[in-house]
């Protein structure tokens, strides 16, 4: 049997890999961050050589039962996904999210993959996606920041073009440099335990916040980046912008975090997220931004609680590379006018680690099943996965923009039992429940032995 060449080695490519493996398959890693010369050759994004990194936030979203991330993760739990076993073995507390110690998290994956004999990895950048190959297969999984000469060979090869848009970093700050006086640990409406930091805001504080905001110098634009924020994840600056309430009704939400020390619910809230299990440094939730570093310092250290604060990293803005989806792929993540190459991970088109595990975990079975020479079953439509991929595939080639996992995305409940079910909870559990059945039942008809390990 031909090996299997998987391109990425961030979360979907060794979710493809170790999967592929699984499967039986043979499986040459390539990953362009290396060691040269004793220095570390990186992306703009990536601090490490690793596998596995995370760039940004260290969360992989919420925990609670019968959510929509959480419904994507019980799937991806039941088909064996590799990188969901290892969050869930370096999971830090974070109230009900999903949230891991980065470093061992990634330190784990690469581990496993070291652990796997059918996978062998190439430092190496690939820019050729060649016709005739070694390879029966290819994955490519190469992200956000994918290089450019492969962007190009890309683009040679679909004969589109990629669309490009900013994506963010949240700042983050060390713990013990919070004035741990001024700020107060609350879950919002106390679901799950208390494990977030909240900066708490009176009218006048916040207005002092938010006319040094309105003020601040943004960072210097690339050249080769445009305008075309991803509404999901828009910069502190934008959406201040828009109006001096948008804030409060955003990231700086305050309703549901009452301060226990008042009784009374603050104008606004900055809420921390725990970085890792020694719980040494914290995240600015939902910060992310655009501005020089220097303004950043100045700005958020109006925020009370942070006047001292040392910031480990600053928020920043990447772009973010993806392919037409429903253009280019079919249900099976394969390239409509190259077979042979599927693509995965934030690529393809979704949005989030989890998902881009998800799309990985699935490019993994699919191609290992062509690579026996059987044809790949898609993902049922009904199941959170399927759904993924059904609005990849299906969504306005024209607007098209990376999704997230989101309960809208998955088939309504029909029409009589809507009318039946007034409570949107419970439509959620009904939901939820109908997608694991679904899945379920797609699951068992793999009928492969190893894949049900
Ligand atoms: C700045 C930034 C912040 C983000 N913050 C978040 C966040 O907080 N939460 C969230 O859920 N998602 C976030 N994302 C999205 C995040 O990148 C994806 O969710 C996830 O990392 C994508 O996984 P991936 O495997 O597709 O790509 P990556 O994890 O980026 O992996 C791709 C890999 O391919 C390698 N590569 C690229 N080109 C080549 C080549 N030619 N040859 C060989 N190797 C190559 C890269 O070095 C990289 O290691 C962020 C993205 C960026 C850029």
């Amino acid at each position: 049997m031909k090996k299997i060449r998987i391109i990425g080695g961030g979360l979907a490519g060794p979710e493809a890999a170790l999967t592929a493996a699984r499967l039986g398959c043979a499986v040459d890693l390539y990953e362009m961050r290396a060691m040269v010369d004793g220095k570390p050759r990186l992306t703009p994004a990536h601090q490490t050589t690793e596998f596995g990194e995370l760039v940004c936030s260290n969360s992989l979203k919420s925990e609670s039962p019968n959510t929509a991330p959480w419904l994507l993760k019980q799937e991806m739990r039941r088909a064996g996904s590799a990188l969901m076993r290892i969050a869930d073995e370096t999971a830090v507390p974070a109230g009900h999210a999903l949230a891991v110690d980065r470093v061992e998290f990634s330190r784990r994956i690469t581990e496993a993959i070291a652990a796997e004999p059918l996978i062998r990895v190439i430092r190496e950048e690939v820019t050729r996606l060649e016709a005739e190959s070694d390879y029966a297969l290819t994955i490519l999984a190469t992200g956000p920041l994918t290089s450019d000469a492969l962007c190009a060979e890309i683009e040679r090869i679909t004969g589109s073009g990629h669309l490009a848009f900013y994506d963010s970093i949240s700042p983050i700050v060390e713990a013990d440099s919070i004035d741990m006086e001024k700020v107060y640990f609350a879950a919002r409406w106390e679901k799950g335990t208390a494990d977030y930091i909240n900066c708490p805001m009176d009218r006048a504080e916040f207005d002092r916040f938010l006319d040094a905001l309105l003020e601040a110098e943004p960072a210097e634009t690339k050249k080769w980046e445009t305008a075309d924020y991803f509404e999901g994840c828009l910069p502190i600056e934008i959406l201040a912008w828009r109006g001096r309430d948008t804030l409060r009704f955003g990231p700086m939400k305050p309703v549901g975090l009452r301060d226990p020390r008042t009784g009374k619910t603050p104008w606004a809230v900055v809420q921390l997220r725990k970085e890792n299990l020694r719980a040494d440094s914290y995240n600015l939730v939902g910060f992310q931004n655009h501005l020089k570093f220097g303004e950043q310092a100045r700005v958020l250290r109006l925020i009370p609680g942070l006047e001292n604060a040392r910031f480990l990293r600053y928020g920043q803005i990447h772009r973010n590379t993806y392919v037409c989806a429903p253009v280019l792929l079919d249900e099976t993540l394969r390239l409509k006018c190259a077979p042979r190459i599927l693509i995965a991970g934030q690529l393809s088109g979704v949005e989030g680690y989890t998902e881009s595990i998800a799309t990985g975990l699935l490019a993994g079975i699919y191609a290992a099943k062509l690579a026996h020479g059987e044809e790949p079953v898609p993902v049922p439509r009904a199941s959170a996965l399927g759904s993924l991929v059904h609005y990849i595939i299906h969504a306005d080639a024209r607007n098209f923009q990376p999704a997230n996992m989101t309960f809208d995305l998955l088939e309504p409940l029909e029409e009589e039992l809507r009318k039946k079910v007034r409570d949107k909870k419970e439509r959620h559990r009904l939901q939820c429940e109908r997608s694991l059945a679904a899945f379920d039942s797609w699951w068992a008809a793999q009928t492969q032995p190893k894949l049900q390990d």
